[in-house]
């Protein structure tokens, strides 16, 4: 469900006309429903009520620090994977305590900074990490909370480069070599390793792939608790799917009703990661239409957005429904692309789509993850705008990036050809 819905042939999102809001601030443009944002957190922490899991929301997904502000202000915390997304967190004030950090290539730097803010934990992903966060600990005096992210080896059903615990995966460690990690755990002096991490991918719709993860973490955890090795946390990531298209993903009481009895049996405190879940539905991108181009083979639909601002169709032949803000009753096939110079630069082929005209806008939907937090200034173009609509109010949370701030960093060395 979301706050994104026609009335009178115009789409709204909560109060307010969409195309007002293109009008007002212009394209591309993401624009947000706070409610549907919210909507979204709380079906999960009310489907999982029973054991109260601290959800830390995955940053990645859309990392804009209005986004972050209002999650932490309902409680939840933050799962980051950057020193970047550390510092993200800071600014939105998210309680330290409620931050996980997860990445196969934490720097020393990135690992300090953690430590020093206090973070709950780590969620380490070999062996060589965990020596390294152990020497800079010591290196800072302090002892500092780790958890082991298993590679389960589940297949996860979903788009390879989203599938994260095969074995065949960099992420996480097999649980052999877990195992022995924890036999010897008295060698790192400044880790308290607390906890068992996985996720296992994401965009995953069913149910099946999640319940094997956590039946083998379980069954490990059982293993080390005979080994007189004890834990407080596990950590079972994020991946829950949304609707794209016709998915018909696990909603989240059924995911809940699945799970919670596998995790209750752990007796641990349960940490979840989603990203896409939260996010996904909660955000449009506004394109305008420049042209209308028909070729010998195709028809062409020619949107000032393009791969930069979205990359997922681009890079995971991703499927965005488009609509028109003005409802059209004829359609006609056609691919939808942007400016970008580059074949791979679309948002729908052979859709069939609503017969719009040059100077109409089209929402793409379900843009909310994984679109402004992977966009970039490809082309030398200017990051989109990002707008959050409160019910009849809409406030800018990222201002259109101008042709100064394209150039901000870079230095123009001038006399180069005397050097
Ligand atoms: C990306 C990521 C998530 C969030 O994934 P979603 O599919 O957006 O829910 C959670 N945990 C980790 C470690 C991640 O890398």
């Amino acid at each position: 469900m979301h706050e994104f819905k026609y009335k009178n042939n115009q789409l709204y999102c909560e109060n307010i006309l969409v195309g007002k809001l293109a009008k007002t601030f212009g394209t591309p443009l993401y624009v947000y429903s706070y409610h549907t944002l919210i909507d979204h957190y709380l079906k999960l922490k009310s489907a999982f009520s029973e054991i109260n899991p601290l959800i830390c929301y995955s940053v990645k997904a859309n990392s804009n620090l209005s986004i972050l502000k209002a999650l932490i202000a309902k409680g939840a915390g933050l799962d980051i994977v950057s020193g970047g997304e550390l510092f993200r967190a800071q600014k939105a004030a998210c309680p330290a305590q409620r931050i996980v950090y997860a990445s196969v290539g934490k720097t020393d730097k990135e690992i300090s900074a953690a430590i020093g803010r206090g973070i709950l934990f780590f969620n380490v992903e070999s062996l060589a990490e965990l020596k390294n966060i152990n020497r800079i600990a010591k290196g800072l005096n302090k002892i500092t909370r780790v958890a082991i992210r298993i590679n389960p080896d589940v297949e996860a059903k979903t788009h390879k480069y989203i599938s994260t615990g095969k074995i065949t995966n960099k992420f996480g460690i097999d649980l052999d070599s877990a195992y022995k990690v924890l036999l010897l755990r008295a060698k790192f002096s400044n880790l308290n390793i607390c906890g068992l991490h996985i996720h296992i991918g994401s965009q995953i719709t069913q149910s099946a792939p999640f319940v094997e993860a956590i039946k083998k973490v379980s069954n490990f955890i059982q293993r080390l608790k005979s080994k007189g090795i004890v834990l407080e946390y596990l950590n079972i990531g994020g991946g829950l799917g949304i609707i794209y298209d016709h998915e018909a993903p696990q909603t989240a009481e059924i995911y809940a009703n699945e799970i919670i009895p596998l995790l209750k049996k752990t007796g641990l405190k349960i940490i979840m990661e989603p990203g896409r879940f939260i996010v996904g539905n909660a955000g449009i991108l506004v394109v305008k239409v420049l042209y209308i181009k028909h070729t010998l083979k195709k028809k062409f639909i020619i949107v000032d957005g393009g791969m930069n601002d979205l990359i997922r169709p681009a890079l995971y032949s991703a499927y965005h429904n488009i609509w028109p803000l003005a409802k059209i009753a004829k359609t006609e096939k056609a691919d939808v692309v942007g400016p970008i110079c580059e074949s791979g630069d679309f948002l729908a082929k052979e859709r069939l789509i609503a017969k719009v005209k040059e100077g109409d806008y089209l929402a793409v939907m379900s843009a909310g993850a994984y679109g402004f937090s992977m966009s970039s200034n490809y082309n030398s173009r200017l990051r989109a705008a990002e707008v959050m609509v409160i019910k009849n109010k809409a406030l800018v949370i990222r201002k259109r990036e101008s042709a100064q701030d394209l150039v901000r960093n870079e230095v123009m060395v001038n006399n180069l050809t005397k050097l």
